[in-house]
């Protein structure tokens, strides 16, 4: 863990950091996740202004022990489950390996209630009484074994907060009201405003089309809170992000998240947009929402962006955990495949070093010491060569260790989009200077976040 007292000890080492803003550059702590936006006049003689290292040396501590807490005084209060491995689609990024997708297995009604009952055991162990544990029905398609999940939902509906990730192929209006109806968490994924474009990385296994299917679920959605939609950016939809979030905005989306693909396996590799062509077309898409709310009142939140906006303006009250090290998978929440196997995140079922031993064979307890476990838990970003020395190590977390796994050799190394995270702090930053950061954010998001130091340096 981080030494808390040796950091209120030492001096503040502030850095300089451009973020191609006319009037103001910010200064960070690197360590602390501290930063204040300054003048450019004065911001070079602010980095040893005495009254200013004072300011920042009285409150370190403080700063020190937030993101202390955030980092590794989190327990386990949420599950990605896998209630079958087959899925209907072939997607050109899939993380989870062909064959398991066609022919795998589902569970049976059965060993969903035994699995949920031994996890339910184990989050009562862990959590504070009276807090409810999340369980996301997670893929492969976990619509194809919807019976058995929606009889395993009825089941434990006074026990957990439920969720669906989906493709949205399988939702005929009899599961649309289920979910709606119980107030379930539902994600879908689309990614292109038209079929053709879709269909470049979402298509069956023969080839065919879903796009049409899935915005006949969105309609069926319009004025549902409690859902989002996925749009994995690649090489194939990267000119097309604006038009995504004109769609999205028409439908009455409330939350999107505009993904980078992750490059794990092969598949994701191939359609790898460039930081900074992703950068253009991602902020740009940005601004469309923005525009979108100003003419209509009504936001459309993307809330892969939003993470970052409140990972530097309000650090607990972040909403995903892949943008801080150690990163969620493993110590916030854990995966179970259909067979019971344990992994750090559902990024890695495909890994199987990445296993920690399965829950029907008591393993829940131990898989958490596991080195398939601990090599994640305990991946902590100044130990990653390049990160080190980052200013914006604390908003980034070098995501994502699988990735760095696969695609650099190993998991202490950075994941993919490196410059596109520096990029995207700068934007955050300049939005902060210029007073917009608050459009991005879901209304009400600061209710109950206490504020633990604001310095305004303008
Ligand atoms: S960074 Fe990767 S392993 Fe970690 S939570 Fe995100 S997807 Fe999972
Ligand atoms: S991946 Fe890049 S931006 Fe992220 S912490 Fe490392 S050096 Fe900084």
């Amino acid at each position: 863990m981080t030494d808390t007292r040796s950091i209120s000890d030492a001096s503040p080492s502030l850095v300089r950091f451009d973020i191609n803003h006319p009037e103001y550059d910010a200064v960070i702590e690197a360590d602390t996740a501290f930063w204040s936006l300054v003048r450019k006049d004065v911001s070079a003689e602010i980095l040893t202004d005495p009254g200013f290292l004072q300011k920042i040396a009285e409150n370190r501590t403080g700063f020190a022990d937030e993101m202390d807490h955030l980092r590794f005084g989190l327990v386990p209060s949420a599950v990605y489950f896998n209630p079958t491995e087959r899925c209907n689609l072939n997607c050109t990024y899939c993380y989870l390996p062909e064959d398991m997708r066609r022919h795998g297995r589902h569970m049976s009604k059965e060993q969903l209630v035994e699995a949920l009952d031994l996890l339910l055991a184990y989050f009562h162990r862990q959590m504070p009484p009276g807090v409810k544990p999340q369980l996301i029905f997670h893929g492969s398609e976990p619509m194809l074994n919807k019976a058995n999940v929606f009889a395993t939902i009825e089941h434990f509906k006074d026990d957990y907060i439920f969720g669906i990730q989906t493709n949205g192929t399988l939702l005929d209006s009899d599961a649309v009201e289920f979910i709606t109806s119980r107030g379930i968490s539902l994600g879908l994924s689309l990614d292109g405003p038209t079929a053709e474009i879709t269909n470049r990385t979402r298509h069956t296994f023969s080839g065919h089309g879903i796009h049409d299917r899935v915005i006949e679920v969105m309609e069926s959605l319009r004025g549902y809170q409690n859902y989002s939609v996925i749009t994995t950016v690649t090489t194939e939809n990267l000119g097309h992000l604006t038009e995504m979030v004109e769609l999205f905005h028409s439908l009455e989306v409330p939350t999107c998240m505009l993904n980078q693909v992750r490059c794990t396996l092969p598949g994701g590799q191939k359609v790898r947009p460039s930081d900074e062509e992703f950068t253009k077309a991602y902020t740009e898409a940005l601004e469309r929402t923005h525009e979108l709310y100003r003419e209509t009142g009504r936001k459309l939140v993307v809330a892969n962006f939003a993470n970052i906006v409140l990972a530097v303006v309000a650090p607990t009250a972040r909403r995903l955990m892949c943008d801080i090290s150690p990163c969620g998978g493993g110590r916030c929440f854990f995966a179970v495949n259909a067979r019971g196997d344990l992994f750090p995140c559902s990024e890695f079922i495909g890994l199987p070093k990445f296993n920690g031993g399965n829950l029907f064979s008591g393993g829940l307890e131990t898989c958490f010491q596991t080195s398939a476990f601990q090599n994640v838990t305990q991946r902590k970003i100044e130990e990653i060569d390049e990160c080190g020395s980052c200013p914006i190590r604390h908003f980034c977390g070098a995501p994502c260790p699988a990735e760095a796994h696969e695609l650099n050799g190993a998991i202490n190394q950075r994941g993919a989009f490196c410059e596109f995270y520096k990029d995207q702090v700068r934007y955050v930053l300049r939005l902060i200077a210029d007073g917009r950061e608050n459009d991005f954010l879901w209304d009400n998001w600061d209710k109950g976040i206490p504020t633990v130091f604001d310095m305004n340096m303008s």
